[in-house]
């Protein structure tokens, strides 16, 4: 993941293989990389158009409470351009606004809380700043995260086992439980490194301990999710996205104190939901071949040193 910033290329490889709707036909649109030009193109298709389709598609259809609602811009507003990342960081925003897209399809908050409810914000610098960069520059975005946990099997887990190559190494089915054999801690952890694209991990365990089967739970499940699913299905290995260091950690510590083989990953929230987000930019290119799409990598916000 270290070509997140390489957006010139990813640029340019998007424009050239740029489809648009003509004569109502669907034709390539070859560009020379010297012609590249901001997106001029608006479809008639509305936000409010590709949220209702998504949310026709997922079981149970639609919520009355959930956080997947607009956080800016407009049902109505005619879309040029759909941009699907973890998060709606301003580099997200404006690397948006380069591409002439206008619809940001966000898996997680756009306002630093779980409801995005923006009211203590107000007059808080770093909000007024993306806020009006998203005002200023008619960007509409959605989050989709209620929606498509709900779908299943959950394509965020699903996804990260295709990256992981676990997708028949599943027990019973079950995504968040992979069988696998022999390997060590160790093991477990450099394959997630590369694999996923994490510089580094934090963990806790035996680094030549046997690992057979691994409980992945992505995102912030909250410890009470990951301390119930441990006691039930007794995993070598927790690897989660994000936790308080005063939960699971803890538990887990105390596991091992009382004689419990038992080890722990925390890949960071973004890394471990990142190959699930990616999900919604195929489901968008799909459905809306003539609009430009393109995922943008929103990239892993803590460094480590
Ligand atoms: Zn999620």
């Amino acid at each position: 993941m270290k070509d997140y910033l390489n957006f010139n290329n990813t640029r340019r490889n998007f424009l050239s293989k740029l489809t648009i709707v003509a004569g109502g036909q669907i034709i390539a649109m070859p560009l020379l990389a010297k012609s590249l030009t901001r997106n001029n193109y608006t479809s008639t298709v509305t936000a409010g158009q590709i949220i209702d389709k998504f949310i026709s598609e997922v079981p149970g259809g639609k919520l009355n409470e959930t956080v997947d609602t607009l956080k800016s811009g407009s049902l109505d507003m005619q879309i040029s351009g759909i941009v699907t990342t973890m998060f709606a960081t301003v580099e997200v925003i404006k690397k948006t606004i380069a591409l002439g897209a206008n619809f940001i399809i966000a898996h997680e908050p756009t306002f630093y809380s779980h409801p995005d409810s923006i009211d203590w914000l107000q007059k808080n610098p770093t909000y007024e700043y993306k806020k009006n960069l998203l005002k200023d520059n008619n960007i509409t975005i959605w989050r989709c995260h209620d929606y498509v946990h709900k779908m299943t099997p959950d394509p965020v887990t699903i996804g990260v086992l295709k990256r992981m190559g676990w997708e028949d190494k599943q027990i019973n089915k079950n995504p968040n439980l992979i069988q696998l054999s022999n390997q060590t801690l160790k093991d477990v952890i450099f394959s997630l490194k590369s694999k996923m694209g994490v510089d580094q991990v934090r963990y806790i365990g035996d680094l030549t301990q046997t690992c057979n089967k691994v409980l992945y739970i992505p995102g912030a499940a909250g410890s009470t999710t990951h301390i119930a699913a441990m006691k039930l299905f007794k995993p070598d290995v927790l690897i989660c996205g994000e936790v308080e260091e005063w939960t699971t950690v803890e538990y887990i510590r105390d596991s091992m104190a009382r004689g419990q083989v038992i080890s722990f990953i925390l890949l960071g929230h973004i890394a471990s939901e990142e190959p699930g987000s990616e999900f919604m930019f195929n489901w968008v290119k799909e459905r809306y071949p003539a609009i430009l799409s393109k995922h943008i990598p929103s990239g892993n916000s803590l460094s480590f040193l």
